[in-house]
């Protein structure tokens, strides 16, 4: 079932958005080889260093191009989440033609001004991520929330970050 959305686009749009929604998975050759650059993230992410968790941002990024043979995106790490009526931004990624593509993440919360949960902040960074690789890896010429995208944010976050944790069982 495609999103709501999917009923005003164009007939050629129409047809990037199933090519999107028909990948699933974004499969990393080697997950392994990230995790020790997952475990610098959550590191300076737990200690609230900017340049250090920007750096540790970046070689992450870097190594997840690296393995999947795409270009490689710049990381840019801000403070506060800005927020407007909508809600809170998370990420942002921007391409221009001729330009390193830019991904954007805040490390603070709008409302509390809280650093953002680990595997929060590592979902922000998968989708951006995924964003450029539909462009990069996937050759569509335009990059669409999907169900396709989300799972593939999903099996991206799941290969750096480890399987979601399991649910305390609900009492009945
Ligand atoms: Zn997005």
């Amino acid at each position: 079932m495609p999103f709501a959305y999917y009923e005003r686009l164009s007939a050629a749009r129409k047809r990037i958005y199933r090519r999107s929604d028909e990948i699933h998975a974004v499969r990393l050759p080697a997950p392994a080889a990230l995790a020790p650059l997952v475990a610098r993230v959550e590191h300076w992410l737990r200690a609230e260093h900017r340049d250090e968790l920007e750096l540790a941002c970046q070689r992450l990024a870097n190594g997840v191009c690296d393995q999947l043979g795409v270009r490689r995106v710049r990381i840019r790490l801000f403070a506060v989440r800005p927020r407007a009526d909508w809600g809170e931004l998370h990420g942002l990624y921007e391409a221009a033609d001729g330009r390193t593509p830019e991904i954007s993440v805040w490390m603070r919360t709008a409302q509390r001004r809280r650093v953002v949960a680990f595997r929060t902040f590592v979902r922000t960074l998968a989708h951006e991520l995924c964003h450029h690789l539909d462009f990069e890896l996937f050759k569509l010429p335009e990059t669409f929330h999907t169900e396709g995208f989300y799972k593939r944010e999903s099996s991206m976050l799941n290969q750096l970050a480890g399987p979601p944790p399991a649910r305390p069982p609900r009492a009945v």
